[in-house]
């Protein structure tokens, strides 16, 4: 059985919980689309029509710069898609410093060789220039793929290419914009999105669904039209194809209003302080000893790098660990300083009583009373 989880890591989008949390809205498109639903079907003329239609307008609509849309399952199928489409049998060219690894078996190298494209690296792993990449392109280059790595950061005498410049070079511009940002967000400066390379020129971005953007796992291709349609044709799409709760649950994420990983990106630190008090007088009725100590929330978890947003967290003895991991919902926090941390950011506000409950349970040494815990 799946068991849910109170996140008091103050990870935002967590890769070990199954990343993004899905909003009211795309949780209820989910319970839609479990039945039969008009997926391929348009009730309006009562014939077949293209699959996800809605899905792909709602993504057009929310990033007007892109001439037209794809989705797959994942980022890394969009990426494979689109350089198999681009450049199979021909040459990708790529920055020495941006053949990026995640955590989680992304390993951009391998999985560009895959494609059966060539991989012709360019540059250094600190500095790449314009220079590098012009000497690179011949009548073989396929595409020049632009990625912007999430896992680590590359300090000191550095040099990158920009989109504008690589756009001008005659070679479509292919980018991974892997955090799946659609626009640009004021608490996330230094976080690239979509709509900002695609205005730079960028024939192609792709984009993880489950990641900023709040959706369910999916990938996101977005670019110009004649791109996207030439990607889109190729036969290896139809084995990426996204299942249909996948596919409404992200037109309802796009569609909707903010989503649970913006809401939490947003909260300002004095609602949290003023949780932090509420939650705390609960657990000192319920006889669980806690302070509360200023914490900082992170986007991704592990250490890499990106935005650091202050917060707030309940401190508590270390060794409630273990009994609130194995609670139902368990409660998963962070070690800081030899004390448990849980860090109200990442826990929506209408989970505090589940937390609370779940505490002076754990607590007590016993099952949460009421959960069902089998
Ligand atoms: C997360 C990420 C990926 C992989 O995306 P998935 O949706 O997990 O397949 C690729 N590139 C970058 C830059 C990423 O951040």
């Amino acid at each position: 059985m799946t068991v849910r989880i109170v996140n008091g890591t103050g990870v935002l989008v967590h890769g070990h919980f199954g990343r993004a949390v899905l909003s009211p809205a795309a949780r209820a498109a989910v319970d839609t689309a479990a039945g039969c639903a008009d997926f391929e079907y348009d009730l309006e003329a009562g014939r077949h029509d293209r699959r996800g239609r809605a899905t792909y307008a709602a993504l057009r609509r929310a990033v007007p710069a892109a001439g037209d849309v794809l989705v797959v399952n994942n980022n890394a199928a969009a990426l494979v898609l689109a350089v198999t489409a681009l450049a199979a049998g021909r040459e990708v060219v790529i920055s020495r410093g941006e053949l990026m690894e995640s955590g989680d078996g992304f390993h951009l190298p391998d999985l560009l060789s895959a494609t059966g494209a060539r991989v012709h690296e360019v540059g250094s792993t600190n500095r790449t220039t314009l220079t590098d990449y012009r000497r690179a392109l011949w009548s073989g280059t396929g595409a020049i793929l632009k990625v912007y790595p999430s896992t680590y950061r590359i300090d000191g005498l550095t040099a990158q290419v920009g989109v504008d410049q690589l756009a001008r070079l005659g070679v479509p511009v292919i980018t991974d914009v892997g955090n799946g940002l659609l626009a640009p967000h004021p608490l996330l400066t230094g976080e690239p999105d979509v709509d900002t390379v695609l205005r730079q020129g960028a024939a192609l971005a792709t984009a993880s669904g489950d990641k900023l953007l709040g959706g369910p796992q999916s990938g996101l291709l977005l670019g110009m039209r004649a791109t996207v349609d030439q990607v889109r044709r190729h036969p290896l799409g139809r084995a990426m194809r996204p299942d249909k709760l996948t596919l409404a649950a992200l037109e309802a994420t796009v569609r909707g209003g903010p989503t649970p990983t913006m809401t939490a990106l947003e909260a300002p630190l004095d609602e949290l302080r003023e949780r932090g008090r509420a939650v705390l007088a609960a657990l000192q009725a319920g006889g669980v000893a806690a302070t509360l100590v200023p914490a900082e929330s992170t986007v991704r978890e592990g250490r890499v790098p990106g935005a650091r947003i202050p917060s707030v967290a309940v401190s508590l003895s270390q060794r409630l660990s273990r009994p609130l991991r194995r609670g139902v919902p368990a409660v998963v926090g962070r070690i800081r300083d030899g004390r448990l941390q849980l860090d109200l950011r990442s826990v929506p506000p209408e989970q505090d009583a589940a937390l609370v409950a779940a505490v002076i349970a754990g607590a007590a040494g016993l099952p949460d009373p009421g959960a069902g815990n089998p």
